[in-house]
């Protein structure tokens, strides 16, 4: 991981850049992309504050030893009794260069935050942190890449365990419960576990639920997990015992999509492209009106984040990004197929996180 104090200095470049004088984090991913770490958000108002040359913290006295402990950045304390504004002011003064203000401020920000800082910043010019920290997030570290790549692997073996339970008459909640277990093995809490059978697959996001497999059912398994704080998500197919009808033919087109996106995914690119390679194969088919979300989304310290591959989206794609790859088609009544990669961007194309073939995994 590059060290906090580059990415503070990186996160000052950015705002130098931009004509950014105060950048305001709440706990969240952001901040613990600044600072390696973050308090537990709750209701008590607390900030990292960054301006061009001096960082504060505000937060509530019954955390302040705490944080204290793990960070290097002065705090403005204030207790119960007195309530936030005082320290704010205080933090403020200590940050803020004089003369106008614009600040990014955290998008994941508490509203009641939000505004009582905002109310001491006086029609500050405002944009959100996704022009700062989040553009810095979206370019990824070795140390990173590593442990993106650990989180994939124990996503590997869970959904290997799926494979391994799936058979006739267990529930999907049976089957989840299963990848779940193989998580465990790898030191991994499950953070999603979705298993749609048969027309339940139709629905991309399906909860989990108490259908019994059938033979002859098509399975969406999307997983994922938070291994050593690093999160993973993948999605493969499964069928009980053979394929439904139609399932061969649909399944290589949402392959030839996601190959299609892989061929387009290259450094300099804009992300629109990718999801277009991938909805033109699907569209050709004439399958189009079947699929019916984006064709990716960024990963890294979560599970959903810049950089966003959808029909519009203009981010240019660079080398050292990871973003998700998953082409589906979602046909009501009967099935859904959904391929889903996690890539690192790489000069010459793609770097697949995840060593499990596409291919549907078939029961006994
Ligand atoms: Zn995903
Ligand atoms: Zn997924």
């Amino acid at each position: 991981m590059q060290s906090n104090v580059n990415r503070l200095s990186a996160l000052r470049d950015i705002m130098r850049h931009s004509g950014t004088t105060l950048t305001a984090l709440a706990p969240g991913a952001h901040m613990h992309w600044v600072l390696g770490y973050h308090p537990h958000p709750d209701e008590r108002p607390t900030y990292l504050l960054v301006g061009p040359q001096v960082a504060a913290m505000v937060v509530p006295s019954v955390n302040a030893q705490d944080i204290g402990s793990r960070v290097d950045v002065p705090l403005h304390v204030w207790t119960d009794e007195d309530g936030p504004s005082a320290a704010i002011r205080s933090a403020l003064v200590a940050v803020l260069p004089g003369g106008p203000v614009r600040v990014s401020l955290d998008e994941t920000m508490r509203a009641d935050a939000a505004l009582l800082l905002l109310d001491q910043l006086n029609a500050a010019e405002r944009c959100f942190a996704t022009e700062t920290v989040g553009a810095l997030r979206m370019h990824k570290d070795d140390a990173e890449f590593a442990a993106l790549k650990t989180a994939a692997s124990a996503a590997d073996h869970a959904m290997q365990a799926g494979f391994a339970a799936l058979r006739p008459g267990l529930t999907e909640r049976q089957v989840a419960d299963a990848i779940r277990a193989g998580f465990a093995k790898k030191d991994t809490p499950s953070a999603f576990c979705l298993v749609a059978s048969g027309p339940n697959g139709a629905f991309p996001h399906h909860s989990t639920g108490d259908r019994v497999l059938q033979t002859g059912d098509a399975v969406v398994i999307d997983i994922g997990g938070t291994t050593g704080g690093f999160p993973s998500d993948m999605t493969r197919m499964a069928l009980v015992g053979q394929a439904p009808e139609g399932y061969d033919d649909v399944h290589g087109i949402v392959e030839r999509a996601l190959q299609a996106a892989m061929a387009a995914a290259r450094p300099g690119v804009v992300a629109k492209s990718v999801d277009k390679a991938a909805r033109d194969v699907i569209t050709q088919a004439s399958y189009g009106e079947y699929f019916v979300h984006r064709t990716g989304h960024g990963l890294g310290l979560e599970v959903h984040e810049p950089p966003y591959l959808t029909a519009t989206s203009e981010t240019i794609l660079q080398e050292g990004m990871v973003f998700s790859i998953e082409p589906g088609i979602y046909l009501p009544g009967r099935f859904g197929i959904r391929l889903e990669e996690i890539v690192i961007l790489r000069k010459d194309g793609p770097e697949i996180l995840s060593s499990l073939p596409r291919a549907a995994f078939i029961s006994a």
